[in-house]
Order: structure tokens, then C-alpha cells, then sequence
């Protein structure tokens, strides 16, 4: 048994001082502040006590891609960040989640390697209906699926008719299906406008013109419109418009079993301020205007976006500026997972949002959405030990030497930051504690209680 005591631990419902009971790697019971005991005490004083911060979207590319970004690296830099639980993406690895044969490659590359606890999308492309119902059956927690070509090789988009032969199969599974909502025709249309225009790829005001608001709502209104059809759950990944919002809002007061989800690029970043050339603020959708970026902080707030989730999408430094400054050359993909948690609270700091919506937006949604919430997601008794000690009054200016990723490239390099992750417990474990990680990592696999 373990005592860990805070002044502040942060529950759904407010923060209070509290100590936590640990056994066998879960909260055991919840106490006073002066309770005492024979065990162990860790005095976590101040600082807030976190429930562990739960990332749904996250590009782990091993195998086949592992110098993009491997299983080490990026549960190393989740635990420095905050994160006690990652889901890993489908695709940029290689093969791609398609199948169990291929998951099973997945989950060999993970094994030894984690510093976190990591669970695993499924892919739904083109040819692969047959393949839904045994992912199911060996553990994925959802299906991911690309409405616009993902500009990769070995994972399909699917068009329509191929989304609406997968989506019966994905609702009898009860998983969900992750949507990345762009149609390729607004964009295809864009973009063939801007080149006959003869317009300078290294402008970012050209790139953000060949990925329009329309393409995200285009896409959001069809699966919309399936996710009726088949009642079939949906969450529709990386929000950037937030014109959008107003469908969404509305299909969710019909009842329809959809969620959303924004990163901390587009609630951080505004299009006025991207330098033309800076292909490390590429990513699809790409970051829009300021005053998007304020109205999708207000939905968040309203509860019209569910959560938060990085996007962790890491590729070799030579990728992201091949080019020299073309938006059109350079690969898109922002990796956050090490900094998500003080870009996020800076931000929300500034807006005076509490640290419980933090929890909410960061842990115990992202929870629900993979069907993890009955160990994860809460400090709360039963649940896994998992939690992070957080000083929100410290700053930090990013460093990209310091980043645990495996290429230390950023757009927030050199910014001033609020907030730093002190330690990170997995189930009862230290395993980040002020710049040490535990050896042999302590992560494990996870599935669906
Ligand atoms: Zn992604």
C-alpha cells in the first residue's frame, strides 16, 4: 500500500485535498488529507494531482515506419507529458491495422517498449469489410477511416460506398468509427483554382485556401447522415472548422451518437501568425483563423467538442521541409504529445477555464470514447492509479533538445509555456518522476474491460 497525499487533487466535480489509497496498482480508497497510516506517504503538496491524461489519436508508425516515431519514443515522451494511456492510430506504420494478421505485427513491435499504456485503432479502407468483425474479436476499441485520400501508401480513403458497406458492420461491433472529415472534391477544386492562378506554395494563406472550411463540412454532413442510416457511432477527429459546429450541434440533439474532437494546434495557432514557409505548422485540416481558433474554445467550453487529442503525427526532419518552405512538398503532421498538456493549460489559463475541464477534456472523455472509462479516465476508487503531479504556476520554454520524441522538431519551439508535468504514475508506478523514466518501462497493452 501506498499513500499519495495533494492539497489539491482534481476530481470531476472540484478540486479538494485528498489522500489517495493505492493497491495493487489501483486506487484503493479515498481519505482525508491527515489520514495516516503504516505505508509509504508521497506528499505531492501544491502541485494538482491529474488523473493521467488519456490521448486518443496518436501516430505510433512502428512497424515499418519506426524512424518516424517508435513504440519508445513515443510512450517516453507521453510520460514526460502527462499521459498515462495512448491510442495508437492505424496507419504510417506499416503494414497498416487492417487486418488481425497485421494488428498482431502491431503488437509485437509494442511489446517491452512501453513507458505508458497503449491501446490500438483498427483501419476501415477500401477492401477490408470482411476484416472489421475479427479486429473486433482481437482487441482493437474502434475503427479509423479517411474520407480524402491520406496521402500515404498503404491505407485507403473510402468513398462513399465503401464507408456505407463498412459502416453496418462497425455498428453490430459496438465500436466507433474515427472519422478524418474531408471530402476531396472542395479541395480538389481549390487547389486546381490556385495552380492555374499560378499562386506561391510557400505562402501559407495558399495552402489554407486549398484545404476550405467547406471540404471538413461536406464531409461531417454525410457522416451525419450515416451515422442515422446505420446508427452507427461516430467521432469525427481533429475538428479545425468551426463551421462545422452548428451541424454537429444539431445531430447531437437529435440523439445521434456522435463525438468531436480539436488538438492543442488549432485551440494555440491562428493563420495570421504562420510565417510564410513554415512547413512545421503543416497538418490536415490546417490551422484556420484566429477567430475560428476562438470559436472552437467556445465550443469546447459548451460542450459541443468532446475532448482533446494531439494528433501526434512525427515524421523525419528532412520530410517536414523538404521543399524549402513548400506547403505542397512538405509532409503534414504536428507532434505535440510531450508539450500538449502546458500548451493547452497556457491557453486555458488565459480564458480562466478551470483545471477540471482540463481533466474532463483530456482524461476521462478521451476514456469514454475508447471504451476504457471503467479503469481510466478519473481519480476516482477502483480505478487505476493513474495520475500526474502538476505544477501550474511553473513555466517553460520549449526546448527542442529536450523533447522526447524521436525528432526533436516543433512549431512551439521557444515558446513560453505554463505548467510542468513533476511526475506520472501508471498504476501506482512512478513512471516519469523529474526527468528519470522507470527501467524497464512499466506500460501495458490495454483493451476493453
Ligand atoms: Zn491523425
Amino acid at each position: 500500500m501506498v499513500l499519495v497525499r495533494s492539497r489539491r487533487v482534481v476530481f470531476p466535480k472540484g478540486v479538494e485535498p485528498a489522500t489517495l489509497e493505492i493497491r495493487d496498482g489501483r486506487i484503493a480508497s479515498i481519505h482525508p488529507l491527515d489520514f495516516a497510516a503504516d505505508a509509504e506517504v508521497v506528499d505531492t503538496g501544491e502541485n494538482y494531482l491529474l488523473p493521467g491524461l488519456i490521448d486518443a489519436h496518436v501516430h505510433i508508425n512502428d512497424p515499418g515506419r519506426a524512424d518516424w516515431e517508435g513504440f519508445r519514443t513515443a510512450t517516453r515522451a507521453a510520460a514526460a507529458g502527462g499521459y498515462t494511456t495512448l491510442v495508437d492510430m492505424p496507419l504510417n506504420n506499416l503494414p497498416a491495422t487492417t487486418t488481425v494478421e497485421n494488428f498482431r505485427r502491431k503488437q509485437n513491435a509494442a511489446r517491452g517498449e512501453l513507458s505508458v499504456d497503449v491501446g490500438f485503432w483498427g483501419g476501415a479502407v477500401h477492401d477490408n469489410t470482411g476484416d472489421i468483425q475479427p479486429l473486433a474479436d482481437a482487441g482493437v476499441l474502434g475503427y479509423k477511416c479517411f474520407l480524402v485520400d491520406p496521402g500515404i501508401d498503404g491505407f485507403t480513403m473510402v468513398d462513399r460506398a465503401q464507408l456505407e458497406a463498412a459502416m453496418p458492420r462497425i455498428a453490430k461491433t459496438g465500436l466507433v468509427l474515427l472519422a478524418h472529415a474531408e471530402l476531396p472534391g472542395p479541395i480538389e477544386q481549390a487547389t486546381a483554382q490556385l495552380q492555374a492562378a499560378n499562386c506561391d506554395w510557400k505562402r501559407y494563406s495558399t495552402y489554407l485556401a486549398s484545404r476550405p472550411d467547406q471540404a471538413e463540412i461536406d464531409a461531417i454532413r454525410l457522416v451525419i447522415q450515416l451515422s442515422r442510416k446505420y446508427d452507427c457511432r461516430v467521432h469525427i477527429v481533429h475538428l479545425a472548422t468551426a463551421q462545422a459546429l452548428p451541424d454537429l450541434h444539431a445531430a447531437r440533439a437529435e440523439g445521434l451518437p456522435i463525438t468531436v474532437e480539436t488538438c492543442p494546434h488549432y485551440l494555440h495557432f491562428c493563420a495570421e501568425e504562420i510565417a510564410d514557409g513554415s512547413t512545421l505548422h503543416k497538418c490536415a485540416p490546417p490551422i484556420r483563423s484566429r477567430a475560428n481558433r476562438e470559436l472552437l474554445w467556445q465550443a469546447l467550453i459548451s460542450g459541443d467538442i468532446d475532448l482533446i487529442a494531439t494528433d501526434h503525427s512525427p515524421c523525419p526532419p528532412e520530410m517536414k521541409t523538404r521543399g524549402g518552405g513548400s506547403f505542397l512538398e512538405a509532409w503534414g503532421g504536428i507532434a505535440s504529445l510531450q508539450l500538449a498538456l502546458p500548451i493547452v493549460w497556457t491557453e486555458a489559463a488565459k480564458r480562466a477555464i478551470p483545471i477540471t475541464s482540463i481533466a474532463h477534456w483530456m482524461s476521462e472523455q478521451p476514456a469514454r470514447l475508447a471504451g476504457l472509462d471503467a479503469r481510466k479516465g478519473r481519480i476516482q476508487v477502483g480505478r487505476d492509479a493513474d495520475f500526474i503531479v502538476f505544477d501550474p504556476d511553473a513555466r517553460q520554454r520549449v526546448d527542442p533538445s529536450v523533447l522526447e520524441h524521436r525528432h526533436a522538431i516543433t512549431p512551439y519551439a521557444g515558446e513560453q509555456l505554463c505548467g510542468v508535468v513533476r511526475t506520472t504514475f501508471l498504476r501506482g508506478d512512478k513512471v516519469f518522476d523529474g526527468g528519470t523514466f522507470a527501467d524497464p518501462p512499466k506500460g501495458a497493452q490495454c483493451f476493453r474491460a
